[in-house]
């Protein structure tokens, strides 16, 4: 049995190297870009009039002009006009290039039309020059660096991505993932259990969460018999980079996970961890590509162990960028006997002066997953101590946005 820190760490080694592929830019939504996005022009690429109103020349207000004649109309979209004379200005949209000669725009709200004289009087006073135009590569300038590569991709990337031409992006490829539930006790959602049965539930859980990342998985169930294992479980092996197996993996007479997974040619990395919930969890990797992660079945166990373990080792496969660890305090004394590493329901939110509390929120045990509904987050109390007090602060491993 080893300490959580050695789990983490062996799991952290275990990481293989993922290609990449090409998606459409509209589909890259969660996924993790494996490219530099550059600006492919000058952000803004023209000087851009920022209000609807009146251009004029800078050089007319300074010499304390107020009526200007309309000499034309520039809108958006529209190629560039130049703006000649003196005393004269054009009628401006927001998001049209400034005319030629125009260097300061007054909005409507400043002005006052008279169309039929077609006459624009200004009604403030001191407006200073370049005002109300965004002016070209102020924000960013042609070749510049805009999205590094370790990003996942949201709404803003989209929206940058798309305004320099990208119709496709390099992503992550992601894994092929199998879940694999066993137990002779479960039957499927649609089933009506038979006094000694249950639904199965923990493969949708995992297939969820998995759809959070935007990985599509194949969900299986092989009963709890040797040899029908060997052969089941080595299919999908084949046909699979990742495994997540539920149930089996413990010391009851029908968990036969450990020795099947062993006979497939899975190395085992570890057996058993020093904590609770989910201690049979079991660990493998066979060649540099493939990965086993054999959790106990117990539901929160399993819940526990994919937050813990599979979402930062996903997170390294797909390349992420690392994200702070979070922390909470403990919002009372809490007092534990396992001497395991403790990963305690919580229910955590941020208090009036923007700490985060983590409520404990116990539950009865592993098989209690309608507790999860209750919880957002599991705090990680060390094995080493007896009695947490209020206050104290520990790791926070949330599985629902704080
Ligand atoms: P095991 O780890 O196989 O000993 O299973 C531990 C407990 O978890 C048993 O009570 C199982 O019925 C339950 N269990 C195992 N797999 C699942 C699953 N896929 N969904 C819900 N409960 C499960
Ligand atoms: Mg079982």
């Amino acid at each position: 049995m080893i300490e959580v820190k050695e789990a983490v760490k062996i799991i952290e080694s275990s990481i293989p190297e993922l290609p990449k592929i090409t998606v459409p830019l509209v589909k890259s939504l969660g996924r993790v870009l494996r490219q530099e996005i550059v600006a492919d022009t000058d952000f803004p690429p023209f000087n851009r009039v920022m209000m609807d109103g009146i251009a004029v020349k800078y050089e007319d207000l300074q010499k304390g002009l107020t009526s200007f004649s309309i000499t034309g109309v520039q809108a958006a979209g529209s190629p560039q006009l130049t703006l000649s004379g003196n005393g004269n200005c054009f009628e401006v949209m927001t998001g049209s290039v400034a005319p030629t000669n125009a260097d300061v725009v007054i909005p409507y709200e400043d002005v006052s039309i008279d169309s039929e004289k077609k006459l624009a009087v200004v009604n403030i006073p001191d407006i200073k020059k370049g005002k109300n135009i965004h002016r070209k590569g102020t924000d960013k300038k042609k070749g510049d660096l805009l999205i590094s590569e370790g990003t996942t991709i949201g709404p803003p990337e989209i929206a940058v991505a798309a305004s320099v031409g990208m119709t496709e992006l390099w992503v992550t490829k992601n894994p092929s993932v199998a879940i694999i539930s066993t137990g002779d006790e479960l039957v499927d959602i649609s089933d009506q259990p038979l006094p000694h049965q249950i639904r199965k539930s923990n493969v949708y859980a995992i297939a969820a969460e998995l759809k959070m990342f935007g990985i599509k998985s194949d969900i299986f169930h092989i009963k709890d018999e040797e040899e029908r294992l060997v052969v089941e479980l080595g299919a999908v092996l084949d046909s699979h980079d990742v495994l997540i197996l539920s149930g089996g993996v413990s010391k009851g007479k029908f968990d036969f996970i450990p020795d099947v997974l062993e006979k497939l040619g899975v190395d085992k990395l570890f057996h058993r961890i020093k904590q609770k919930p989910g201690k049979p969890f079991w660990f493998g990797v066979k060649g540099d590509e493939k990965v086993v992660f054999a959790f106990p079945g117990n539901p929160v166990s399993t819940f526990l162990c994919f937050y813990k373990y599979f979402v930062p080792w996903v997170k390294n496969a797909l390349g992420m960028k690392v994200t702070v660890d979070k922390k909470a305090l403990l919002s009372e004394d809490f007092n534990i006997k396992t001497g395991l590493t403790y990963f305690l329901q919580v229910y955590a939110k941020i208090d009036e002066f923007g700490k985060l509390i983590a409520f404990p929120n116990v539950g009865r045990g592993s098989g209690d997953h309608a507790n999860l509904l209750n919880s957002n987050a599991f705090l990680e109390l060390p094995g080493n101590t007896f009695e947490f007090k209020k206050g104290e602060v520990f790791p926070l491993i949330p599985f629902r946005s704080l």
